[in-house]
């Protein structure tokens, strides 16, 4: 593990100091791609890498929403759990979709490097705690991992875990060596770069407005020019709007909030020595230390779009909550982006007619998905590799439209809650095993003074017998692999129901 930093210092519109171009002539490319975030930019890239003729039009700036303002984790898998991704689609297709999520985080990798990224500060390690006590689940997730998704992961013991993060709030943790993370904003604006090196064009402040996919040739209207693509890939997240509503409707727009604060000092190594990025398994903080002193932390979610400012006290009181030591800090910038769940939590990837492609539904964890995504389109078009057809069996469902933000806000709130529950039961027990420790000891040792043995606990009457202490599970801290979370879907056979025509 190496110590991280990030550009705090560059403010989220740093994507806004470079001189932008405005397609302002009409065009003709082999590949059209929709939105300079995460998705198009590496759809861009690939596909240049590859040979083809690439414009990417973007509304307003490269990294202009979610992809400019992440924290830069890049970890293998999705946002749905394995468990729920073996029942849906079977062990083997599993198997298949996790190896190529880890291609996904390797091609960042790839990407990062401080030749072709100066300042992208790559470091390792990435750790997933627990808020409750559920170190035998732990054990049988590192197992499956490990052996079965040949993922190098560590079991960490709630000691070692609290050696590292000095708090109550966390039990058991898995390690993710191989996991990483990077400057996140640099990281996209390098992106873009390394494509425009390629040969790509990105054309900014040029929002689509319309979309004609019917044609071998199909047609792309910009405010100011017009254009031809044998290929039309949309990656424009949840803010794709006219040009086809109705699959940015398969998306709830989640906002998502983080905040770096001021310096610590000292205090911050007497609560944090972990320097990778921490995330929980309820997917609820997620923090690491950047700039040797400082605390980058996510946090709060909204399904409306809200004063980013707002949610600096929020974010404090949070680090307060886990991190009671380090007493009041101070944030020094807050910024968020949106991020779009689908129904099934899979990201949407694939061919939606002939030639018209989604890059999108990333959720909170787009590097690693957008990367392969990216990587799948580009050789579906120029080289004919089908493998985005595994994203088959996530469809595009309706999302619920307003009804469907006001479920999810409720769900989030829900979550949260429970959550916070679950956390403090288990800290709750954590404690009441801790006392009834002490207690027995000192009944055995005053047994021991007197000669006496100890006497059988029983029950009063009519009352539940006492849980017994349990002693703390063993869990091995031998290395298997790494892996999990986020978003997708997909969609695909030509035929479909969802073509331009019905959206
Ligand atoms: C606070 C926060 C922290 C996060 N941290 C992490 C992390 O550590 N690791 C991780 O893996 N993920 C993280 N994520 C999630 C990740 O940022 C997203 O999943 C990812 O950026 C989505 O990328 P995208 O390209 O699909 O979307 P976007 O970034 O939204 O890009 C889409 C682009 O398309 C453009 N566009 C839309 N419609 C049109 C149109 N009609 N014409 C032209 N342009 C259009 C938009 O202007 C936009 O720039 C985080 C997200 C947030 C908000």
């Amino acid at each position: 593990m190496t110590e991280t930093s990030t550009s705090t210092t560059n403010g989220p519109d740093a994507g806004t100091i470079r001189e932008r171009s405005r397609l302002s002539f009409d065009l003709d490319v082999d590949i059209c791609v929709v939105g300079a975030g995460l998705a198009g930019l590496t759809v861009a890239l690939e596909a240049a890498r590859l040979g083809a003729s690439v414009a990417v039009l973007e509304g307003r700036h490269v990294g202009w929403n979610a992809s400019g303002h992440q924290l830069g984790t890049v970890m293998p898998g999705y946002g749905l759990p394995i468990g729920d991704l073996i029942a849906r689609i079977g062990f083997e297709d599993t198997r298949e979709l996790w190896a190529l999520s880890k291609e996904g985080a390797e091609s960042i990798r790839a990407n990062a490097s401080e030749q072709l990224m100066p300042g992208i500060a790559l470091s390792e390690g990435a750790l997933e705690v627990s808020n409750v006590d559920v170190g035998d689940q732990l054990i049988s997730r590192l197992q499956m991992l490990g052996e079965d998704f040949e993922t190098e992961v560590e079991g960490w013991q709630v000691d070692r875990v609290r050696d590292h993060l000095k708090t109550d709030r966390y039990f058991h943790g898995v390690y993710y060596p191989k996991a990483f993370q990077v400057d996140g904003r640099k990281y996209v604006h390098g992106l873009a770069a390394l494509a425009r090196r390629a040969g790509a064009r990105i054309f900014e402040d040029t929002p689509v407005v319309n979309i004609d996919s019917s044609g071998i040739r199909k047609r792309i209207v910009t405010p100011s020019a017009r254009l031809r693509a044998s290929h039309i890939v949309l990656a424009g997240n949840i803010h794709l709007g006219a040009p086809l509503r109705r699959l940015s409707e398969t998306l709830l727009p989640v906002w998502r909030y983080a905040a770096v604060t001021a310096p610590l000092g000292e205090r911050l190594a007497g609560a944090i020595t972990f320097q990778g990025s921490v995330t929980d398994t309820d997917g609820i903080d997620h923090f690491r230390i950047v700039d040797g002193d400082r605390l980058m932390w996510a946090s709060p979610e909204t399904t409306w779009d809200a004063r980013r400012e707002r949610f600096a006290p929020a974010i404090a009181r949070r680090i307060r909550t886990i991190f009671p030591q380090l007493g009041r800090v101070e944030i020094s910038e807050v910024w968020g982006g949106a991020v779009g769940h689908t129904v099934h939590g899979m990201p949407q990837i694939g061919q939606l007619r002939r030639g018209l492609w989604v890059t999108s539904g990333f959720g909170r964890q787009g590097m690693n998905t957008s990367a392969m995504a990216g990587r799948l389109i580009a050789r579906s078009i120029l080289w004919g590799d089908e493998r985005w057809r595994l994203f088959s069996p996530f469809e595009l469902v309706w999302a619920g439209g307003s009804t469907g933000r006001v479920a999810g806000h409720l769900i989030g709130i829900w979550g949260r809650g429970s959550s916070a529950a679950a956390g403090a039961l288990a800290r709750y027990r954590e404690r009441a095993r801790a006392k009834e420790g002490v207690r027995d000891a000192r009944l055995a040792e005053a047994n021991r003074q007197a000669g006496t043995r100890p006497p059988r606990p029983r029950p009063p009457p009519g009352r539940p017998r006492p849980e017994r202490p349990r002693a703390p599970v063993a869990v091995p801290a031998v290395a298997v692999p790494p892996g999990e979370r986020e978003p997708g879907m997909v969609h695909s056979q030509e035929s479909e129901k969802f073509t331009p025509g019905s959206v």
